[in-house]
């Protein structure tokens, strides 16, 4: 074969694994349409790496140990190589699902000090559940087998912001609003911040509508290990402060 038909054939690969890997690492909720029809075909299925080995409390203490590296300003930006990007042709096996507010200063592969096929990131604004972020949660747990599902509230969260002042927004940002209600109803009373107490109320229970969703997440504890694991992020120290202890599933 003669050497530009060699370096065309690289190119053409390297075009189609870039392709790949932007659609299956990155499941933020903007790509939440376009992951989906990804699920929907059959041969995905069949392209899944193997299951992920890594137990939930391996996985907790990896993201720690990557947040350490963060919070120091001493990442060590694994997974970003171009060898990572090949090896993911085949298919991710994420150690970890992060639930992630979309706040531009809470990027979850930044603040833990991730890369390419590491995390399962959904972001929406004020890290809530609907039936389409449980969807991708069950994806992840059930296809991809990973254990671990970390719910990432953080200071001074402008969605939480919003609920917690009563504002009344046009368009579909009210119903993000309403979504938060809960939780601004279980921290009223609390002495202290309460925009902060509510981002803390709101991780966790965030964390056991996870838990306790039915009908695929709630057995998954007990069958597979899974943990849903709260936690907070101050913007100030770039610290994450795990909430409560991985916790198993009722
Ligand atoms: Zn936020």
């Amino acid at each position: 074969m003669a050497p530009e038909e060699n370096s065309d054939n690289a190119q053409q690969e390297d075009r189609l694994a870039d392709r790949r890997v932007r659609i299956f690492a990155i499941a933020s909720r903007n790509y939440c349409s376009c992951l989906l029809l990804i699920v929907a075909s059959a041969t995905a299925w069949s392209q899944q790496a193997p299951a992920s080995d890594v137990p939930a409390n391996r996985a907790l203490a990896r993201l720690m140990e990557g947040n350490d590296r963060y919070a120091q300003a001493k990442e060590q930006h694994p997974d970003e190589t171009l060898a990572r990007r090949k090896e993911l042709e085949g298919g991710q096996h994420p150690f970890a699902v992060i639930l992630s507010c979309a706040d531009s200063r809470v990027p979850p592969e930044l603040i833990f000090d991730q890369g390419l096929g590491d995390l399962f990131v959904i972001r929406v604004a004020g890290n809530i559940v609907d039936d389409d972020v449980l969807g991708s949660i069950e994806y992840a747990v059930e296809h991809l087998q990973t254990k671990l599902i970390l719910v990432l509230g953080h200071e001074k969260c402008g969605a939480v912001s919003a609920a917690v002042e009563g504002a009344k927004e046009p368009g579909h940002l009210q119903s993000l609003l309403s979504a938060l209600q809960p939780s601004v109803e279980a921290s009223r009373n609390l002495p202290g911040d309460k925009i902060h107490n509510c981002v803390l109320a709101n991780a966790r229970r965030v964390a056991r509508q996870i838990r306790e969703s039915e009908p695929i997440l709630k057995g998954f504890g007990q069958k597979q290990g899974v943990e849903v694991v709260a936690a907070d992020y101050a913007l100030d120290s770039g610290k994450v402060t795990v909430l409560e202890e991985a916790h198993p599933h009722p």
